[in-house]
């Protein structure tokens, strides 16, 4: 019997080292499938279309919400950022465990439409490491720096309404950490409905 498998969304501050433990989780675990999401920002540099995003016009951005055709959608930073519908249910249905890397609004959509979604907020264990991470990973300005810490403070609003928050202090714990939170929720009845309803069928033999 293959179990169906569970949705997992994954949201933090920015610099909180989301991107790095996905990644790692992908590359030490085998059961995860990642979502490449559909946006109508421009590709940065190195990035190719079809591996970090589906990179569309605005036009067919919003054809894909006429369809049907994304899971959730939201606006960040004057981008439409969404998860194509069709790749995460076919994953699903194959009993992958998926991962969705994607903002707060987004994930709030997510558990909305899938109860049994896990929620994960991806922090630092501290503002101060924060900080350092953004200025060490050298891709931003001082200026977009500051501007990223003021939005934590929005971001922070919505921690409590996570399952889980993650601390990403020493990375192979964190990702471990991860991949248990994971592994409890295979055990949810939620995501056992097909086991469940054949082990009733079996036991009426004995009725
Ligand atoms: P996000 O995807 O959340 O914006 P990144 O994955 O790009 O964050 O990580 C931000 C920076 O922090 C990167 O330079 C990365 O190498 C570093 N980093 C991530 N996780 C850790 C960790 N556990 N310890 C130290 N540095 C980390
Ligand atoms: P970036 O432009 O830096 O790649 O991403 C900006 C933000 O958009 C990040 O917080 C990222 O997690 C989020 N994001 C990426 N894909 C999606 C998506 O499909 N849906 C939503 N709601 N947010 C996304």
């Amino acid at each position: 019997m293959i179990q169906k498998g569970v949705l997992l969304v994954v949201s933090g501050f920015s610099g909180a080292g989301k991107g790095t433990v996905v990644k790692k989780i992908m590359s030490d675990y085998d059961n995860y499938s990642l979502s490449i999401s559909m946006t109508t920002r421009s590709p940065r540099e190195g990035e190719v279309d079809g591996r970090e995003y589906f990179f569309v016009t605005k036009e067919k951005f919003e054809e894909a919400i006429d369809n049907d055709e994304l899971l959730e959608h939201a606006c960040y930073v004057s981008n439409y950022y969404g998860t194509p519908r069709k790749y995460v249910e076919q994953q699903l249905e194959s009993g992958k465990d998926v991962i969705l890397e994607i903002e707060t609004n987004g994930a709030l959509q997510i558990k909305k439409k899938f109860p049994e979604a896990i929620l994960i907020f991806v922090t630092p264990p501290s503002a101060e490491v924060l900080h350092g991470r953004l200025a060490g990973r050298g891709t931003e300005t001082a200026e977009v720096i500051a501007e990223r810490m003021k939005k934590a403070n929005e971001e922070a609003l919505l921690m409590q309404k996570y399952d889980y928050i993650l601390v990403n202090d020493e990375l192979n714990k964190c990702v471990e950490n991860l991949n248990t939170i994971i592994s409890v929720a295979h055990q949810n009845p939620k995501n056992n409905e097909a086991f469940i309803e054949t082990i009733k069928k079996e036991l009426e033999v004995y009725k």
